[in-house]
């Protein structure tokens, strides 16, 4: 199998070895769980319950109106005891509903639904009402990734599991490649896709033989295959990804369905399948929990809104005090630091790092040496020692023009920059006034 790839990249420790072998672990007796309103992109939610309500696992307890919403499901059966704004994940308090176990184990699901013999419309309205987002990232809804308004020639099942650490991926390609599969025809079937791929690094490449075994008994004579990548981040991101599967490239500005793409996580994959023939909303998700301060490195399910501390409390993840230097949710690339691990895991949560202080340590920046290594990594074609340049300067029209939007922030530049220079952690915050300021120039000029 000939093995593609994208044009720029690196490739920092791979420290998959600690997991990449171990089971998934299912820690499904949470105590309590702490069930963050919002975790999709788009408006927010109200809650749907009151402190005192008795919910069943899967009751929906958060909804809104509107297309860009997603409600959220008790995770456990039991009580609301709070409803609060609590630390997330993305290191911002939030609304939090807190729902203490009773151990009556109710169970309020969907009606299974064949997703094969159901209207686009059906399936859709499935997806939503199961609360699917993306797994991997943002948490962007499901069901309006899979309306696209292009038509979609292709769908990629992203097997990259790029991010150091994290072995997730990797564990349900090999111990549920069939529900994989499903997916993905699943998908193909709601888009009109008359293509899929399976697109695994060279790094998982003893999953290829389940999964291609898989296709040939799972995948209802949908046309899937599986596609080798060469190991190498960020090949998970969805433009690599598809520029390394289709050659095409995504546009400044676009979306994959701009190309005839949708690509989706595993994990959502899965989800999926599991809220038609189970009729089971998003109301767990594996994640792998790692990082040398963590004596117990694993790959866990777990309820949505558990807290990372609960399992350390419980002696279901060992932290070496001593050593932790950070904890971070997410993949070390593309993480997100939180100040400590009593944080709910969410929609999005694909790990949990507990990373030693030597792991974590700071650097000291220094100047440019015009060496060129972040411009040759940039995936995405940018310079970023020009980017860096014109945010120090405060020159937005510039960073505008040079494609500052246009950075995915995989943080390869910072990673490859012998002066140690902070570039993504600057082009996230520059990102971020920069689309604050249009706002406010597109509020002044309809005054
Ligand atoms: S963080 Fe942005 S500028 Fe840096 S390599 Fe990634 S896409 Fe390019
Ligand atoms: S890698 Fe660092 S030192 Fe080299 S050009 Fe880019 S910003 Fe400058």
């Amino acid at each position: 199998m000939a093995v593609k790839s994208f044009r720029g990249g690196a490739h920092p420790p791979e420290r998959k070895d600690r997991t990449s072998g171990l089971p998934i672990e299912y820690l499904r007796g949470a105590k309590s769980v702490v069930i963050p309103v919002n975790q999709h992109f788009g408006a927010p939610l109200q809650p749907l319950v009151k402190v005192g309500d008795q919910v069943k696992r899967g009751q929906k307890i958060a909804d809104a109106d509107g297309r860009m919403t997603v409600p959220v499901h008790a995770s456990v059966a039991g009580v609301v005891k709070k409803i609060e704004p609590r630390t997330q994940s993305n290191n911002v308090d939030g609304p939090c509903i807190v729902v203490e176990a009773d151990g009556s184990d109710g169970v309020d699901f969907l009606a299974p639904l064949d997703g094969f013999a159901c209207t686009k419309d059906e399936a859709l309205a499935r997806i939503r009402e199961a609360g699917i987002v993306g797994m991997g990232g943002a948490g962007f809804p499901a069901h309006v990734k899979l309306a696209p308004s292009k038509p979609i020639a292709l769908v990629i099942a992203n097997g990259a599991e790029c991010e150091p650490y994290l072995t997730i991926d990797e564990r349900v390609m090999i111990e549920r490649p069939g529900d994989l599969v499903e997916g993905v025809a699943l998908t193909m079937k709601i888009v009109g896709a008359p293509k899929g791929v399976i697109a695994v690094e060279e790094n998982k490449a003893h999953a290829v033989a389940g999964l291609e075994k898989a296709v040939a008994e799972k995948g209802r004579g949908f046309d899937i295959e599986v596609q080798l990548l060469k190991t190498k981040y960020p090949q998970g991101g969805e433009k690599m990804l598809i520029s390394a599967v289709t050659g095409k490239e995504v546009p400044s500005g676009g979306l994959p369905m701009d190309v005839g793409c949708v690509v989706q996580n595993i994990g959502t994959l899965v989800a999926m399948v599991e809220a038609f023939r189970e009729g089971k909303p998003l109301i767990e998700r594996g994640l792998t929990i790692s990082g040398a301060a963590c004596a117990s490195p694993k790959n866990v399910v777990v309820p949505i809104g558990t807290l990372v501390s609960d399992l350390v409390a419980e002696g279901k993840v060992e932290v070496t005090e001593a050593e932790l230097g950070r904890v971070i949710f997410g993949g070390p690339m593309m993480g997100t630091a939180v100040p400590h691990y009593a944080i709910p895991v969410q929609k999005n949560t694909s790990g949990v790092l507990l990373v030693s202080k030597k792991e974590a340590e700071h650097y000291v920046e220094h100047s440019c040496i015009r060496c060129g290594r972040c411009m040759r990594a940039c995936s995405c074609r940018l310079s970023p020692a020009l980017l860096n340049q014109a945010l120090v300067a405060g020159d937005w029209e510039d960073a505008e023009k040079i494609g500052l939007l246009d950075c995915v922030e995989c943080g390869t530049c910072s990673y490859v920059c012998p002066a140690r220079i902070q570039l993504v952690q600057r082009f996230r915050v520059g990102k971020q006034l920069l689309r604050a300021k249009k706002q406010k120039e597109a509020q002044n000029a309809c005054k």
